[in-house]
């Protein structure tokens, strides 16, 4: 192909470069380049997948060699298929660290000898979890137990009775999937597909570990302990990091597991994130005349609720910093809101009724005074 770059020259190494330089000079270019830190360059994503290509040949002997001798004009066509190098996925956290992209291009080559096989990995996991009220206080060391799949023990995962007799699947080379060319019309396309003999494992176990049945993976009973942080809500999900299922035939890293907390309900409180609310019947009298009242708090220090003298039902008295942790700033504590209720008795004794007789008049609303006294609540309630 005319005017198509050499992949050296791409990945700005030597034609002696090592394979580590190879990765290397990959892996900078290719952060460079990513579309997510290039949204809205179109050149950044031509560039990203020439990058991509230059190193999926490069990384990969055979095809390293073949293109030494060769060059782009390769006999056979493009080794990726008469489509040519279509670009692959590869997430920009993939390529700090360990190098989570390689599976990705070891897999595109149909002709590629080593049987390197799939990397899958474990299924994720979730699963419900109540904690008591408390727990958004303070938070909670908790356990768990749950079946999962693991690695089996009796084969090591291998799922075979003896390793020594696992072989590798011939009808797929060990790669798990077939790869042909179909034509449709005048087009060719390729189809890969999980190789039937071996069931997409890439192996031929001849006596399956009986615990496993040869799956590799046994369902075990399993412990798990976490940390539930204080300020925590319901519906939040604490994610354990490889603690779902084990991965098929223990080639691939295990699921990971998510724990979903409900938070019990308290007795008297709800709850508006940080915020805790709650309603206080109080007298009459003691509405009218003001008062302190003490009630025992989830912070384990009791809480003073001071009612100023006049204080009408629907008033809200806010206790700030009393509420529980906020779980986004880690800073500071939400309020206790306290709503204060008119509380009127079922029953009063003969002579509490006798008495509240000979003072109702003075407490009565003089009729002279009731328009006014309507109209002024009509002006504050259509306030509000
Ligand atoms: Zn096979
Ligand atoms: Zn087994």
């Amino acid at each position: 192909m005319a005017g198509k770059r050499d992949y050296y020259e791409i990945l700005g190494i030597s034609k002696s470069a090592s394979d580590k330089e190879i990765k290397n000079a990959f892996r900078s270019l290719a952060r460079k380049h990513h579309p997510d830190k290039n949204p809205d360059d179109p050149d950044s994503e031509r560039l990203f997948k020439e990058v991509q290509e230059a190193y999926a040949v490069l990384s990969n002997p055979d095809e390293r060699r073949k293109f030494d001798t060769f060059g782009h004009e390769r006999p056979g066509g493009s080794p990726f298929g008469p489509g040519g190098f279509q670009s692959v996925n590869i997430n920009f956290d993939d390529l700090f660290g360990g190098g989570g992209f390689e599976s990705i291009f070891s897999s595109l080559f149909g002709g590629a000898s080593g049987g390197r096989q799939r990397r899958q990995r474990g299924s994720d996991l979730l699963v419900h979890h109540q904690v008591p009220f408390q727990a958004a206080m303070d938070g909670i060391e908790d356990s768990i137990e749950i079946d999962v799949l693991k690695s089996c023990d009796d084969c090591s995962g291998l799922g075979s009775k003896s390793p020594d007799e696992i072989r590798e699947c011939p009808a797929c080379d060990g790669r798990g999937r077939i790869q042909r060319i179909e034509r449709v019309g005048p087009f060719t396309q390729q189809v890969v597909s999980d190789c039937a003999s071996c069931r997409g494992s890439g192996r031929i176990i001849p006596n399956p570990c009986t615990r496993c049945q040869g799956e590799g993976r046994a369902s075990r009973t399993k412990k798990i302990q976490f940390h539930v942080p204080p300020g925590i809500d319901s519906g939040t999900r604490l994610r354990m990091s490889g603690h779902g299922e084990a991965a098929k035939g223990n080639r691939g890293e295990p699921g990971h597991l998510y724990i979903e907390i409900q938070v019990e309900e308290h007795e008297w409180f709800e709850r508006d994130r940080s915020d805790l609310l709650m309603a206080l019947p109080i007298s009459y009298v003691d509405l009218v005349l003001g008062t302190s009242v003490e009630i025992s708090h989830i912070d384990g220090q009791n809480l003073k609720i001071k009612i100023p003298a006049g204080s009408k039902p629907g008033d809200t008295i806010s206790l700030r910093g009393r509420g529980l942790p906020s779980q986004r700033s880690r800073i500071g504590r939400g309020s206790v809101m306290v709503l204060l209720k008119l509380d009127i008795p079922d029953k009063i004794p003969r002579s509490l009724k006798k008495q509240l007789e000979e003072i109702r008049d003075e407490l009565s609303i003089n009729s002279d005074m009731l328009d006014e006294k309507i109209r002024s609540e009509a002006r504050q309630r259509r306030q509000s």
